[in-house]
């Protein structure tokens, strides 16, 4: 057990390094996500989509499958179950707003990388874990709000690198797509889709 357990470990961070890079010119190869064209207003509205989208995602799979075991799922390959990935991206929202907010407050605030406490508070039932996504897309929508129109050049030192406010936000965003996307790839067998990456 405490074997399965490190190599779990091992892949969250492992998928949070190719998830999270500060490479202006990155466009995702996993998702497609272009952080670089995502202003903050938008940024804000997606936060706020993430509670809908993915508890969208995971009603669809329920109804697939009369339960919500299909969440619950790991893929093959022995990677992250939907439930898994929703997890993580509440904790990374989470985490990114309270950057967010220091780097408003202080000049050139050490951040806590996001990679840390990827194990942290989320539960792992599926509606405590949903309720947490959404609030905390709740949360850093309205830190984006707050934020208002300048300063987004502002940067902390994460890892010894200067982040920009725009890039915290920018990193956040794309973890709620690039998660919900896979979790949708993988829920695909059931017949289930993310409905607005169809209407893309
Ligand atoms: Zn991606």
């Amino acid at each position: 057990m405490n074997d399965t357990e490190s190599a779990k470990s091992s892949d969250r961070t492992e998928s949070l390094v190719e998830v999270i890079t500060t490479d202006p010119e990155f466009r995702c190869p996993g998702c497609g996500f272009d952080p670089g064209q995502l202003q903050p207003s938008s940024a804000a509205a997606a936060a706020r989509s993430f509670g809908r989208r993915w508890r969208e995602l995971f009603d669809s799979s329920s109804d697939a499958v009369e339960d919500r075991s299909a969440a619950l799922t790991q893929p093959d390959d022995g990677g992250w179950s939907p439930l898994d990935r929703a997890r993580r991206v509440a904790l990374v929202l989470d985490a990114e707003a309270g950057a967010l907010n220091v780097v408003w407050l202080r000049d050139r605030p050490v951040l806590v990388s996001p990679t840390v406490n990827t194990d942290g508070p989320v539960g792992t039932d599926v509606d405590d874990v949903l309720s947490s996504l959404a609030t905390a897309g709740e949360f850093l929508a309205r830190r984006i709000d707050d934020y208002g129109v300048d300063g987004w050049d502002r940067v902390g030192i994460r890892e010894g690198r200067e982040v920009s406010a725009l890039h915290l936000i920018r990193e956040a965003i794309h973890e709620g797509v690039h998660h919900l996307r896979h979790a949708a790839d993988d829920l695909e067998p059931l017949g289930v889709h993310d409905l607005e990456r169809d209407g893309d």
